[in-house]
């Protein structure tokens, strides 16, 4: 497929909100070995305030109306670390999206830098530091070298998640709460790394 509507980006959020309700307990679970156990409930609260909203927006919205509805939903109601830089993330995501009514592969790839940029200007944090940004990276990597499909372009960045937020449980965490452990946070993946593999699984699922 070439490219990706304002109908998907909204089919797109409703199964983040629907996946991060059914795995709120696991995601907290997460954050309960390495955080103060809360992650999953703030991102449903999140996107169930995102969902109510969604309502509101014209039928034939744009993908990047769609995105900024996400970011200031976000902002507004997550809170901690995960709520401004998902906010972050998807604000930049909606200004590079611009008001295109659709999004072809180097569109999209653009997308998902601008999200990752973001979210690195945001914290601070660098690969391997066991934070959502291992995820962010390789999959925004496996996205520009996917070629002109929005599906393989998808389905690159959701697979590399997936691998990264794998890869954060031998680390040991240098930004946010997990930073304080030191090495018991060794064996753990880290929730946010979890909940950007859930995100861009859903993303590829839906296109
Ligand atoms: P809080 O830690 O405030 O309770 P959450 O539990 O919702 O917030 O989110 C925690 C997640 O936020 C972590 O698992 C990690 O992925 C991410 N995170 C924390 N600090 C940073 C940072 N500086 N840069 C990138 N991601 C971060
Ligand atoms: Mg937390
Ligand atoms: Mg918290």
């Amino acid at each position: 497929m070439s490219a990706l509507d304002g109908a998907w980006a909204r089919r797109w959020i409703e199964a983040v909100a629907e996946r991060v309700a059914a795995r709120k307990a696991e995601l907290t679970a997460l954050d309960r070995a390495i955080g103060d156990a809360d992650h999953g409930e703030n991102l449903d609260r999140g996107f169930q305030a995102v969902l109510g909203r969604l309502d509101g927006l014209d039928a034939d919205a744009t993908p990047g109306a769609v995105l900024k509805l996400v970011a200031t939903t976000l902002i507004s109601t997550v809170g901690g670390a995960a709520g401004p830089l998902y906010g972050t993330a998807f604000l930049k995501a909606a200004m590079a999206s611009g008001d295109r009514a659709e999004l072809d592969a180097p569109a999209l790839v653009e997308v998902l830098t601008a999200a990752r940029d973001g979210i690195v200007a945001r914290g601070k944090a660098e690969l391997r530091d066991k934070t959502m940004v291992d995820a962010w990276s390789p999959a925004v990597d496996a996205a520009a070298t996917a070629g002109d499909d929005v599906r393989a372009v998808l389905e690159a960045a959701a697979a590399a998640a997936a691998e990264g937020a794998v890869a954060t449980e031998p680390l040991v965490a240098h930004k946010g709460r997990a930073s304080y452990l030191g090495e018991r946070a060794i064996g753990h993946r880290d929730p946010g790394a979890e909940s950007t593999s859930l995100i861009l699984r859903a993303a590829a699922e839906t296109a």
